[in-house]
């Protein structure tokens, strides 16, 4: 059995791979799959609002929040946050906690002059980040941007949003459904669905309705929520694949026992998987307890010359995909819902296995 640890696109869940594959030639006995038909027919519109309905359950979203399913990724939010929600302000409060934080803030400045709070730090030479209490926000920004979960640094912001009458605006790419989520604390939360969710090629963003109808008149149609919302999300031919799968994988989440069965799972498996690393010497973590990720674990072998033999070893064993970023080095695990706890096993099994062989 292979357990794929890529941080994205990432392991699907089998039982839902199992049955889109089954479904795949003839679906809902069309004699048809999904992908072929109209996005405007019954079937695909019932595909469609079921998803949108389940998604609504698990992360318990009220009705004065609309659901968007988007094109473009994380990175067209980027784009899309501040040409929707600036209006007539001209600055914006960016936290930068890592890299894809700081790709926000870079997207951000052709729009805006942001006022970029630096938030990345260190305890005890391990990376951390600042308390949000710290954070000194700007009076006259439009909203406040950061990314609760750096997928490439391994670090988190484990704190939920206080920012009285601030708007607070998410990027949970690495993070959605993997724990419970007080979504009245935020104005929009946005995900690219290849992590958490599904197939790439579908973005997620939930947007408190009081923020639609403020974007600049040159923003792009297909970015304006207001439109999309209007449209239900099918202003143009959306990725009725990834939408249809994604709606599968919400059915599984909710057969699991929800958000709240998953968080558990998910915290077992960190725990797992950062105790074998604390417990060696061989394997280190470069980041602050506080600041850990549950979610993408980053972690060096004492010497790096061991990192191609441990990728070769660690890939025949089925363990896939364990490269590290290329800004950080050595390895990383990414553990999203889908990773089962057995997977986590095979792999501390594997890290202790190549410690005696190598250490
Ligand atoms: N934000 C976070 C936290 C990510 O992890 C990623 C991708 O890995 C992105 C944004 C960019 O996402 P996309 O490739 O969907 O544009």
């Amino acid at each position: 059995q292979v357990f794929n640890f890529s941080s994205g696109p990432a392991m699907l869940p089998a039982e839902v791979l199992r049955r889109a594959e089954q479904e795949l030639r003839n679906w809902q006995g069309l004699g048809t799959s999904v992908m072929e038909i109209s996005h405007r027919s019954k079937e695909f519109i019932q595909v469609a609002q079921e998803a949108e309905k389940d998604f609504r359950d698990l992360l318990k979203i009220p009705s004065n929040y609309k659901v968007l399913f988007c094109h473009g990724g994380a990175r067209a939010q980027f784009a899309a946050i501040p040409m929707n929600l600036l209006g007539s302000q001209t600055t914006a409060d960016y936290v930068d906690g890592g890299y894809w934080a700081h790709s926000a803030i870079n997207e951000a400045k052709k729009y805006c002059t942001p006022n970029v709070i630096e938030a990345k730090t260190t305890v005890d030479g391990l990376r951390a980040i600042t308390p949000m209490s710290s954070w000194v926000l700007s009076d006259n920004a439009a909203y406040v941007h950061y990314c609760p979960n750096e997928t490439i640094d391994g670090v988190a912001i484990n704190e939920e949003p206080d920012f009285g009458d601030k708007v607070a605006v998410a990027d949970l790419s690495s993070t959605i459904l993997s724990t419970p989520l007080d979504i009245q604390r935020y104005g929009v939360i946005y995900a690219g669905a290849q992590k958490n969710i599904g197939p790439a090629g579908l973005t997620l963003v939930v947007v408190r309705e009081d923020l639609l109808g403020k974007a600049k008149k040159e923003l792009p149609s297909i970015l304006d929520y207001q439109v999309l919302s209007d449209n239900e999300s099918m202003f143009n031919t959306p990725p009725t694949f990834a939408w249809y799968l994604s709606g599968l994988v919400f059915k599984w989440l909710k057969e699991q026992g929800g958000v709240a069965e998953l968080d558990k799972r998910n915290q077992a498996k960190a725990d797992l998987l950062y105790g074998t690393i604390d417990k060696s010497d061989f394997y280190r973590n470069e980041v602050a307890t506080a600041n850990r990720s549950r979610m993408n674990v980053p972690f060096l072998l004492a010497d790096s010359a061991l990192d191609k033999v441990f990728l070769e070893e660690s890939f025949a064993a089925g363990l896939h995909a364990l490269k590290g970023h290329r800004v950080v080095g050595g390895m990383r695990a990414s553990i999203y819902n889908a990773m089962p706890l057995e997977g986590v096993q095979a792999l501390t099994d594997f890290m202790l296995d190549f410690e005696r062989r190598h250490g």
